[in-house]
């Protein structure tokens, strides 16, 4: 058995070689960028008008002559002479000739000719050519997480497709005798089979479309022959159940069968201790306990990373946050402690139903409060370091 420490440190120190594809700007939220990108043109790509005003040559008159119009769009070429203004709007392209915008609300107007109440300094509300970007210029870094201002901008800039890190695919198995599917009332003995639709939302939350799911009754044979079906689609292979020590868990023998190679086996935490992580060739899988709050609970602290830096991210864990506990606490477990909570304002409250099969109170955390397993009281108010659980969704 390894501490949570060792197996996070194997978890970071998994290489994973990582895979580009071409997408359209509109198919690229949430994802890495994988290429440094060059501004194509300059922003703006001429002086343009920012208000609604009159393009003038400065002086330190106050009367000028409106001889023509700019509006938005217009390419026109306009000659201006001192103490003539063009009407200009918002984003218009400005007179080659004039060198500042009087905003429309500083002017008095009386038929042609324009008297300024208020002059700005000369240049006020003229876009340059490149105030933004130059051509040429790099403009958004590899590495850089794709939002929505980011494919904004780069659609500005008349950029349509980008390089990006894929997402892994990924195989859900589910394992065990006792699962039913949904739309018929229970069997005595069943349980309806929830952690595949779970760990699917949970994937598809983190930005993983590419799923399929498998199920395996409780035999060495099938169990083994679902493995190897879930290994050809997927890059990353989750599988819920029947890597604990009972007479009917036959998935850590099915995976060396596989030659899925172990990379650890068995934490010292709770929920969670069976958890098995291992690798073949480029694949990775991870055997995740059955009870579905430590499948989730894993999921977040150890599949996630790992699909994350599949994707291109270099930061790749859930967010730590400090908080102070708002009453006190034992630890007599001697291990690791991942414990569903509830933050707000810098106050956490650990919430009832901490057993690993219940989700009651996992459907209302928003943080899993982290006890290390050398750490058996502590009193209201101390300092614990919280994992969001609301970070780096889609
Ligand atoms: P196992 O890890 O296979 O020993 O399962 C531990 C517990 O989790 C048992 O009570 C199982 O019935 C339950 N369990 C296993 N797989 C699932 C699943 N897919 N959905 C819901 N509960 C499950
Ligand atoms: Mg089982």
């Amino acid at each position: 058995m390894i501490s949570v420490q060792q197996a996070l440190h194997i978890i970071d120190s998994t290489m994973i070689s990582q895979h580009i594809k071409k997408v359209k700007i509109s198919k690229s939220l949430g994802f890495i960028l994988a290429e440094d990108i060059s501004a194509p043109i300059n922003m703006p790509s001429f002086r343009q008008s920012a208000m609604d005003g009159y393009a003038i040559i400065w002086s330190d008159k106050t009367d000028y002559k409106v001889t023509e119009e700019s509006k938005a769009g217009d390419a026109k070429q306009i000659t201006l002479h001192p103490l003539e203004a063009v009407r200009i709007f918002t984003g218009a392209k400005v007179p080659d000739d004039a060198d500042t915008v009087i905003m429309q609300e500083h002017v008095t107007k009386k038929e042609n000719t324009i008297s300024i109440t208020k002059m700005p300094k000369q240049g006020a509300n003229v876009r340059p050519i490149g105030e933004q970007v130059n051509a040429g210029e790099v403009v958004l870094k590899k590495g850089t997480r794709l939002n929505e201002a980011a494919i904004g901008f780069l659609a500005g800039l008349g950029i349509t497709k980008i390089a990006v890190y894929k997402t892994p695919k990924v195989s859900v198995l589910v394992t065990g005798n006792e699962l039913q599917q949904h739309g018929k009332p229970l069997k005595e003995g069943a349980i309806y089979e929830s952690n595949s639709v779970m760990l699917e939302m949970a994937l598809h939350r983190f930005g993983i479309k590419k799923i399929k799911t498998f199920k395996a009754k409780d035999t060495l044979k099938a169990t083994k022959k679902t493995i190897k079906k879930a290994l050809d689609y997927g890059d990353i292979l989750l599988i819920s159940g029947g890597i604990s020590v009972g007479d009917y868990d036959f998935v850590k023998e099915a995976l060396d069968i596989n030659n899925v190679d172990e990379l650890f086996y068995k934490i010292n935490q709770k929920p969670g201790k069976p958890l098995w992580f291992g690798k073949k060739d480029q694949q990775f899988v991870f055997a995740l306990p059955g009870n579905p709050a430590s499948a989730l609970t894993c999921f977040y602290v150890y599949v996630l990373p790992i699909l994350k830096k599949y994707s291109g991210f270099s930061d790749y864990h859930l967010p730590r946050i400090e908080a102070n506990i708002n009453s006190a606490f034992k630890n007599t477990s001697g291990k690791t402690l991942f414990l569903k909570a509830y933050c707000k304002d810098g106050d956490v409250s650990i919430l009832p139903s901490q057993q690993s099969s219940m989700l009651n109170t996992f459907a209302t955390s928003n943080v899993l409060v982290t006890i290390p397993e050398a750490i058996e009281n502590l009193e209201s108010q101390d300092k614990v370091t919280c994992i969001s659980l609301d970070g780096y969704g889609n």
